[in-house]
């Protein structure tokens, strides 16, 4: 059976808990676990590509990705100037739609190769810990190497609103591919009862309690406030537009309350064959994500 839940960018993968001897210390856990994982990554498609990877081979997509936007906003320009759009026009967003289902699939096993190279390099640094609700959180949007079931694609975890009553958020997993149309799959953290492997960190490792009291301190909101606003306007190259194939920018959402996390949101600013702004967006709507988008940007999050 497989072990490997989920990988994802940045050195972190969800793994299913039947290969944490739980006794051991937290360790030694992460040591063994981490060996086995890295095995059954070894052994798996992505993981034989990642032998023949060049470091930061997936950016070398986004450069065709780049052009396959900028041809496809001239489209949209021509046809809104004409009225009308030539049947070149339409063969040519049919090629480009052709263009990008490949594109998508090269980046996919470029990016889950990384994430393999990544996870093997982090090996000494990483431990183990049960996946909650915030260590959910914190992966909701980046790149994962969670296949659909539907469409072969791959997947990323969502986050639903926060349910009053029982005090949690849902979390589902959507397909990057075929966003609308293929199902989502539900994701409780509570009951999957996976282990995250990761490097150690703070605002993830404290207990609940004792990290809350801190993110919620009106300090530490005002300076994490002015570190996040200095990265406006910025790619982060783990979090990837699925239509667009390319980095979204973290910018300010329109008509925000300024506050911390219900301000930010993650934005692909290319157009859709028609000329309207993509749609795909993801809020920052819980410490956690906050935490990992500076993180990303500064190599530490808001407890640093
Ligand atoms: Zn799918
Ligand atoms: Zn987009």
């Amino acid at each position: 059976m497989s072990f490997l839940e989920s990988l994802f960018s940045g050195a972190k993968a969800f793994i299913r808990e039947v290969v944490v001897p739980v006794l051991h210390a937290a360790k030694q856990v992460a040591v063994e676990t981490v060996r086995v994982v890295l095995e059954e990554i070894d052994r798996s498609e992505f993981g034989r590509a990642a032998t023949r990877l060049i470091d930061g081979a997936a950016r070398q997509y986004f450069g065709r990705a780049e052009d396959l936007a900028a041809e496809q906003r001239e489209i949209a320009e021509r046809a809104r100037r004409d009225g009308r759009r030539s049947t070149r026009d339409v063969d040519r967003l049919r090629e480009i739609d052709l263009e990008r289902r490949k594109l998508r699939e090269d980046l996919d096993a470029a990016q889950a190769s990384e994430a393999s190279v990544a996870l093997k390099n982090a090996a000494g640094e990483l431990v183990a810990s049960p996946v909650s609700d915030d260590e959910t959180s914190a992966a909701v949007g980046i790149l994962s190497s969670r296949v659909c079931p539907a469409c072969g694609g791959t997947m990323r975890m969502r986050q639903g609103g926060f349910n009053g009553t029982t005090q949690r958020r849902s979390f589902y997993w959507l397909c990057s591919a075929h966003p609308g149309a293929c199902k989502t799959i539900p994701f409780d953290p509570v009951k999957e009862n996976l282990t995250a492997l990761r490097r150690a960190d703070p605002n993830l490792d404290l207990p609940l309690n004792e990290r809350r009291e801190i993110w919620e301190r009106k300090d530490v909101i005002r300076g994490t406030q002015i570190r996040l606003r200095q990265h406006l306007g910025e790619k982060d190259d783990e979090v990837i537009c699925p239509h667009h194939l390319l980095p979204m920018k973290l910018l300010e959402q329109p008509n925000s309350s300024g506050l911390l996390l219900s301000t930010y949101q993650y934005v692909c600013l290319h157009v859709d064959d028609d000329g309207r702004a993509c749609q795909h967006h993801v809020p920052l709507e819980t410490f956690p994500q906050v935490s990992e988008s500076l993180r990303r940007s500064e190599g530490a999050g808001i407890i640093r």
